[in-house]
């Protein structure tokens, strides 16, 4: 039997469905601030988890339990001890303090750990608890309008950081827009010459995919729902992106990159158009690998940390990989095409920040397919991932 209340499915919806959902409009965080008492008797409600997901510990467990996600980072920082030793390291977006506590177990000579939101307060405390008092300064606050770190001059004479370390990847890499956040940062205080940058580089991949089950279920269900024709919300349903777990055996074509960034080299602001680090636009040429039906595009990530010692240390989401909460964003097409090995799809990926919301992204897909049966068949598709 469920016990779940309403005041939990909306922090249920908050916190797992939204990875990468802060402050959802200013104004109103600043009415619902959340005050946490020193007896740890958390008064947060639901309305403040709303406008601060990462307040609550859920989205921080479900981070740490990614092992994938977490064991990467470990392992680049904790065999990397000679990059760590004696350096002054910040931590952009420090959540419970984890990666914070591995630069220190690694030897830093000091860590600034910095979060906007109030896990700040728990991250604190856990510093505290696990002896990192001295070699961590906590501080509440978003990276943007943090003017000083703390004693830096009495720590590095440039005024200058030695490694910046951020978990900063949303659903679809560029969700929710913290990698603007970690450029921000770097421009500030990373050390221009020779900066490490944990992880420094990241790519994002498109291919084909067969998932009529899960079409069927989540977007054609809308089509007769006890009887009803509910295929206005089918249309809605088609347009979002869905984030799911792919099996790789479900991928029907080659993969090819649509968008990477270097994080040590990219500009803020790349073009007139594309003026914004979560913008891009790809065009990408697909080859069928048997025959099927093709129900849509999906998109997964990779990061690397390329300045470890040997070989680059890669933390994958492909389907091909182990499971991570990132999953795969699936794009579903209107219709179902019957693709034959060796078909063509040539396409266009746009992606740019909503203009009323820049924390959702408006991704136009442009298709056109030719193969044994099918002759120029084009299509375009809008979609919004919020
Ligand atoms: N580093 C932690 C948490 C990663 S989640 C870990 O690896 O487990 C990303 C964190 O960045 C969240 O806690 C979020 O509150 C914080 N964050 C997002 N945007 C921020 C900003 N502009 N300034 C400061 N912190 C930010």
């Amino acid at each position: 039997m469920s016990t779940t209340t309403k005041d939990d499915m909306t922090l249920l919806s908050s916190s797992h469905n939204k990875r990468r959902r802060n402050e959802k409009e200013g104004d109103e965080k600043t009415a619902t601030t959340v005050t946490t008492n020193n007896n740890t008797n958390d008064t947060g409600t639901s309305r403040d988890y709303y406008f601060d997901s990462y307040a609550h510990h859920g989205i921080h467990e479900e981070m740490l339990k990614d092992t994938v996600r977490t064991e990467t980072y470990k392992n680049a920082i904790l065999n990397n001890k000679h990059l760590f030793r004696d350096k002054i390291v910040l931590d952009v977006g420090c959540g419970t303090g984890i990666l914070s506590m591995f630069a220190a177990q690694a030897g830093a000579k000091h860590v600034y750990a910095i979060d906007c939101s109030d896990i700040v307060t728990k991250a604190k405390e856990i510093i505290s608890l696990n002896g990192y008092d001295d070699s961590i300064t906590v501080m509440k606050g978003k990276v943007e309008d943090t003017t000083e770190l703390p004693n830096l001059k009495t720590f590095s004479t440039d005024n200058k950081v030695d490694i910046i370390i951020s978990e900063w990847m949303g659903y679809f890499l560029l969700y929710e827009s913290m990698l603007d956040t970690v450029l921000h940062a770097r421009d500030k205080w990373l050390v221009p010459q020779n900066g490490i940058i944990f992880p420094d580089k990241a790519t994002m991949y498109l291919c084909g995919v067969e998932d009529g089950m899960v079409k069927r279920d989540r977007i054609d269900f809308w089509s007769n729902v006890y009887g009803f024709d509910m295929s206005p919300i089918r249309d809605v349903a088609l347009h979002e992106p869905i984030v799911d777990v792919i099996d790789s055996k479900q991928i029907i074509t080659d993969t090819v990159p649509i968008f990477s960034v270097d994080l040590l080299t990219c500009s803020r602001a790349s073009s007139k158009e594309y003026n914004n680090v979560n913008s891009f636009q790809s065009n990408f040429q697909l080859v069928t690998t048997r025959d099927d039906f093709l129900h849509g595009l999906i998109s997964y990530f990779e990061c690397e940390f390329t300045q470890v010692h040997a070989q680059t240390l890669r933390l994958s989401t492909s389907p091909f990989c182990h499971y991570t909460h990132w999953k795969q964003t699936v794009f579903y097409l209107q219709d179902v095409l019957t693709i034959c090995e060796n078909d063509d799809i040539v396409g266009v990926i746009d992606c740019k920040p909503n203009p009323n919301n820049d924390r959702d992204l408006d991704i136009q897909i442009q298709l056109v397919i030719n193969g044994k049966f099918i002759n120029n068949y084009q299509t375009q598709m809008m979609y919004r991932l919020r």
